[in-house]
């Protein structure tokens, strides 16, 4: 790919941001459709946003991606935010237009897309059980109790957060009952064999670590686990899950899916079909 004078620029947000997959994936969109463009990581901490945000419009950037910690923070910093996004309280998506920028949620989407494609599932009438209450955590929730989940629950380590995030949201979805817990708590035993889908969204995985208990705890043995986290190897909770013969997957598939709608929203055109997700296959098998 030859960098020119016209060469646009997109990229992501994050920090960490070196373990991010979405350099690689991008990159390869952009090649096989012929865009001159770039996809480059920015290590942005949290006192750095405001003016990373910024520099979109002072540097030209045609958008970014927002990944930990900055989806819930960067709403406040953009000129408009998409009715997903609105709802949810998190963009992982900022599309640079007109010298606007706007913010978007695509995680969503590419959640209950890559739980239908990996895990041969859908969500409605489920019970499901979603680790965490941050940025990904708020637009699961809202993808979710969408598409018509019967109960969720939200167990994140600081439970005043899930609380929060459950007394903004429930009120807009009446079909869905809701409980809040402590990560640190004895929930997967009070919910014994009553979970359908379990989904992670917390950091918990990233770097290794694993969380203390067994998801067949509460999953039930025809339910399934779905990790957002990824990586080279199997995340440490789709290991776990799979040691107790629970259907798992890892978050590869929502990576592709959710990177496909930021693509198509940045370039308006769609990524050839499937090409994200074997790059980020053969990222996986190393390749
Ligand atoms: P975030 O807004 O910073 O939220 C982080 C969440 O993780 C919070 O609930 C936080 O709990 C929890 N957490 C962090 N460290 C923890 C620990 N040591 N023990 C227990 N909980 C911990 O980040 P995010 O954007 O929601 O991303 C969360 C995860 O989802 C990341 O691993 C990210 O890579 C992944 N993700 C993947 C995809 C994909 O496409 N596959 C998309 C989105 C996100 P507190 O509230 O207590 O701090």
């Amino acid at each position: 790919m030859a960098i020119t004078g016209t060469t646009r620029i997109v990229g992501i947000f994050g920090d960490p941001v070196a373990h991010s997959f979405s350099p690689m994936m991008h990159n390869a969109a952009l090649g096989a459709a012929g865009i001159d463009a770039v996809y480059v990581p920015f290590r942005v901490t949290p006192g750095q946003l405001r003016e990373a945000v910024a520099a979109i419009r002072s540097l030209g950037l045609l958008g970014i991606n927002l990944t930990i910690p900055h989806k819930e923070a960067a709403c406040a910093l953009v000129d408009e935010l998409d009715p997903v996004a609105a709802l949810s309280g998190a963009i992982n998506t900022i599309v640079h237009r007109d010298g606007r920028l706007v913010g978007c949620n695509t995680d969503g989407k590419g959640l209950l897309r890559a739980i239908h494609e990996d895990l041969a599932t859908g969500v409605e009438g489920k019970r499901v059980l979603l680790l965490g209450a941050g940025g990904a955590a708020r637009a699961a929730l809202v993808a979710l109790a969408t598409a018509g989940a019967a109960w969720i629950g939200v167990a994140n380590r600081t439970p005043e957060r899930a609380q929060k995030l459950l007394a903004k949201l429930s009120p807009h979805f009446s079909g869905t009952a809701f409980a809040a817990y402590s990560l640190d708590g004895d929930f997967p035993h009070q919910l014994a064999g009553e979970i359908d889908l379990l989904v992670n969204s917390t950091a918990v995985g990233l770097q290794g670590a694993a969380f203390p208990w067994s998801p067949a705890i509460c999953v039930r043995p025809t339910g399934a686990v779905f990790d957002m986290v990824y990586g080279r190897e199997p995340t440490p909770l789709v290991l776990a899950a799979r040691c107790a013969d629970l259907a798992a997957a890892d978050g590869i598939g929502m990576l592709a899916n959710q990177g496909e709608e930021a693509f198509r929203l940045w370039f308006d055109t769609p990524v050839p079909p499937g090409l994200m997700r074997a790059t980020l296959e053969s990222l996986r098998h190393g390749k």
